[in-house]
């Protein structure tokens, strides 16, 4: 039996005068039976330990350095993050793979950093409209995913999340339907499944774009949907907290 997760992605969003009120909500409100996290921009962590310390909310960031440590200005390193008692950090975001040039090989080596620092890396895959659009889904998801075992092997999966998040869905107000998104969460545990049934069968696969409190019980209703990536609804707590209820 899977516990469910619904992480927070806050992105570039907030200030220490209006994330006191959000996390001290969340920190109130997160009573259900799913594991709750948010992922705060780095200045926020300490903000964030403080408010949550001693709760059933965890905390992360939104990425990692691949380097362990030096002259890489402007990077986070894994250790550093733990150093705030992170729980999660989130690899491989599309915008992170869009915007900032993460290619897989990148996005391999920082799901290694996480792990090597005791963080759990939130491996994020999906395509973008084009690639839906030509058919070739499982293709992308499983070459993002080959990336990664290729370098991390199977166990390091033990201590992961996968979470599937189909470009076309982030923050466009357009969710996957529960059967399409369900479709592609099936692949991706038959995908594991190959190189180990445990592994498999252990591993939270996260769906994200677009999930609403409206849409969410139907969403982590399917078989392989083990929790939500909220990015717009995480920032509102009522709305998150709604979503948290439904997993
Ligand atoms: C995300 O950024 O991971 C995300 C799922 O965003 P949104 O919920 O806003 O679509």
């Amino acid at each position: 039996m899977r516990t469910k997760l619904v992480a927070g992605n806050w992105k570039m969003h907030g200030s220490l005068a209006t994330n006191a009120g959000l996390l001290q909500a969340v920190r109130d409100g997160a009573k259900g039976r799913a594991e709750v996290a948010v992922c705060v921009p780095y200045p926020y962590l300490a903000q964030a330990q403080a408010a949550l310390a001693g709760s059933s909310v965890a905390w992360g960031a939104q990425d990692v350095s691949e380097h362990a440590q030096g002259a890489w200005t402007g990077e986070v390193s894994g250790a550093m993050l733990a150093d705030f008692a992170c729980r999660y950090v989130l690899v491989g975001h599309s915008e992170r793979r869009s915007f900032f040039g993460d290619t897989d090989a990148v996005v391999a080596a920082k799901f290694a950093a996480a792990l090597k620092a005791g963080l759990m890396p939130v491996l994020c895959v999906g395509e973008s409209l084009a690639e839906r659009e030509a058919g070739i889904t499982g293709e992308v998801v499983t070459r993002q995913i080959d990336a990664v075992l290729e370098t991390n092997g199977i166990d390091a999966f033990a201590r992961a999340v996968v979470a599937y998040e189909p470009v076309w869905a982030i923050g466009t107000g357009r969710t996957a339907s529960p059967e399409q998104a369900q479709e592609v969460h099936a692949q991706i545990r038959a995908r594991f499944a190959r190189d180990s049934k445990d592994v498999a069968a252990g591993l939270r696969i996260l769906y994200g774009g677009s999930v609403k409190a409206n849409n969410a019980v139907e969403l982590f209703g399917q078989a392989d949907i083990d929790g939500g990536l909220i990015g717009g609804a995480s920032l509102v707590a009522a709305d998150f907290l709604a979503i948290c209820a439904a997993a």
